[in-house]
């Protein structure tokens, strides 16, 4: 799946999939529009397409979803699979190296199902071209032989449904994207949505779990059901080892703690980031490899996986000249801000933001 940096490969509030991620995966994630929590806006346009490609008898439009990792776009694939009543074959940009291996998957599929395609910015330019004729026409044009006697020959497909799923919408080529007929994106998650999830996977993992205590995790998960999951199992081995077995407010704030997460949900990396914009760079602007180099983690994962959360609180802006901090986060690392107008420090409570 996703490339894991060298510091964030090890951190409990990466959005990216982990080894222990795919432990409960599978029983953890909603099967149906209905349990698939939050993204309301999106699951109400979704619901009339389904209802529609249903009435009409035909496959459902190719869809593209976008969004940070962790947000559910391989669950929203397998929901709409499953909603369509259709089976589903899961891949990936990169895994699908050749043309021939997208022949072979393509012409393995049946009338109506879905093929999920995760990181399709990463799937290369020659495979893209043997895609397009399949997602418009449902067929696949083959040379056989080399030179002056090659033909060309046409093998209909049965009419699928393409999922591509990605994390940056800016990367797909132009020709692939007007292709999706259906284009989602994903948005991160409140507070009470991802409390709402939390509470979820308690009841299907068995783990005692009170609202307060699941409010207490929700904050700190990054706007990610992924976090969410990964904070909830974690905290349960503090609950059983300190406490009765219960996650309550006192036990969630406990674990955080001594799992050096914040009360946003911000870890070391996060940190070290903006103290490095701060300190190293007099707050920015600073080009994103320059920054990478400079805390010795991959450009990819400071771009995918902190800087949407961070740009979400408001710490830290994209500019054309590179990344700079914001008072804001000057504020909640306690740093004095030289250039802010006011230089004192403010304490504004957390909770504010
Ligand atoms: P992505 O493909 O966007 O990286 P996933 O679909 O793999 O994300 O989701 C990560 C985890 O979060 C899954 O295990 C799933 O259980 C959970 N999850 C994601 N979205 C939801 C949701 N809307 N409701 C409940 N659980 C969710």
């Amino acid at each position: 799946m996703n490339v894991i940096g060298f510091q964030d490969a090890d951190r409990l509030v990466s959005t990216r999939a982990m080894q222990e991620d795919n432990e409960n995966e599978n029983s953890l994630r909603p099967k149906s529009l209905s349990e698939y929590i939050g993204q309301e806006k999106l699951k109400d346009n979704l619901e009339i397409y389904l209802q529609a490609a249903k009435m009409r008898g035909e496959a459902l439009d190719h869809t593209l979803l976008y969004g940070p990792p962790g947000l559910g776009k391989t669950t929203l694939a397998g929901v709409i699979a499953n909603e369509m009543g259709v089976n589903i074959r899961v891949t990936s940009g990169p895994a699908i190296e050749k043309p021939g291996d997208l022949a072979a998957l393509l012409t393995n599929l049946e009338d109506g199902d879905v093929l999920f395609i995760d990181e399709i910015h990463r799937m290369s330019r020659q495979v893209e071209e043997v895609l397009y004729p399949a997602l418009e026409d449902f067929a696949l044009d083959i040379i056989i032989g080399k030179g002056p006697s090659a033909q060309s020959i046409r093998i209909n497909l049965p009419q699928f449904t393409l999922i591509g799923a990605t994390t940056r919408a800016g990367q797909i080529s132009s020709p692939l994207r007007d292709r999706f007929g259906v284009q989602l994106k994903l948005e991160m998650y409140s507070h009470e949505e991802l409390a709402k999830i939390i509470m979820r996977s308690a009841g299907i993992l068995g783990i005692d779990c009170t609202h307060d205590g699941a409010i207490a995790l929700a904050k700190c998960s990054r706007g990610t059901p992924r976090v969410a999951n990964r904070l909830l199992r974690r905290v349960r081995d503090f609950a059983q080892i300190k406490g009765n077995g219960v996650i309550d407010y006192d036990i969630a704030m406990a674990s955080l703690q001594r799992m050096e997460i914040d009360s946003l949900g911000l870890d070391n990396l996060d940190r070290t980031l903006m103290r490095a914009i701060i300190n190293m760079y007099s707050g920015g602007p600073v080009g994103l490899e320059t920054l990478a180099a400079a805390i010795g983690e991959e450009a990819i994962t400071l771009e995918d996986v902190c800087e949407p959360y961070l740009m979400q609180l408001g710490f830290l802006s994209r500019t054309p000249r590179g990344r700079i901090v914001t008072n804001l986060a000057y504020q909640h690392l306690n740093i004095k801000n030289p250039n802010a107008p006011d230089s004192g420090i403010v304490q504004q409570s957390l909770e504010d933001l």
